[in-house]
């Protein structure tokens, strides 16, 4: 039997080498460019529900497939959350990360180790042709180390410490970060879900 086939609302290689890896045994995964879509979608939602509810669903208006799209961020509450939804554009889109972890580092700098408390926040939005829409959200919880750390991932892994591990996400390999992260358990609980709605229109 063919795969279901689903797009995936990116046009990050990485997010896409991440859920092929998870989903590709059941489901055929497309990116928005290997299925032909050009849309430009602008994220103005103010949570992380609402910004990947508004891709899938846009995208899903233009094909009539399925389409999953994600929306995640660094929340660190020391800073009330900062800078959540606003993780990619934070200190403006085009500044390099190694600028917006030393700012990050800065501002917290002499605040004690259980003031340090931070989680990525993963959401995953599924648009479905004739069912509706559903929605998962995962966390990792972690601190913000003392210093930049690690050359894997992206983003302000360098500065996200797991003490359990007592490694920040970029020293962990790719594998290791997505047995754990909230992508990973966010894309891995989608599957499930939609494994069900399949199971349940046959
Ligand atoms: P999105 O692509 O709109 O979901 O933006 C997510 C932003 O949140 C990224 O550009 C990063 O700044 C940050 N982010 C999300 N997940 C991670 C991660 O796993 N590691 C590091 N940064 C992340």
């Amino acid at each position: 039997m063919k795969n279901t086939k689903i797009i995936f609302a990116t046009k990050n290689k990485g997010k896409l080498k991440e859920i092929k890896k998870i989903m590709s045994d059941k489901y055929e995964i497309l990116s928005i460019e290997d299925a032909g879509i050009d849309i430009e979608i602008i994220e103005d939602g103010k949570t992380f529900e609402e910004n990947a509810l508004k891709k899938a669903c846009s995208v899903m208006r233009q094909c009539n497939e399925i389409v999953l799209a994600d929306d995640s961020g660094l929340e660190i509450d020391y800073l009330d959350k900062a800078p959540g939804i606003y993780s990619a554009r934070y200190m403006g889109e085009n500044t390099p990360y190694e600028v917006k972890n030393k700012k990050i580092l800065e501002l917290l700098e002499g605040v004690e180790e259980d003031k340090r408390t931070a989680r990525f926040v993963c959401v995953i939005a599924a648009s479905i042709p004739d069912y509706g829409t559903v929605t998962v959200r995962e966390t990792i919880e972690g601190i913000i180390g003392y210093d930049i750390k690690g050359v894997n991932g992206f983003g302000y892994d360098p500065i996200f410490y797991l003490p359990e591990r007592k490694k920040t996400t970029a020293e962990l390999s790719m594998d290791e970060k997505n047995e754990i992260s909230h992508r990973g358990k966010a894309l891995r609980k989608m599957k499930k879900k939609l494994n069900d709605i399949m199971e349940k229109s046959l």
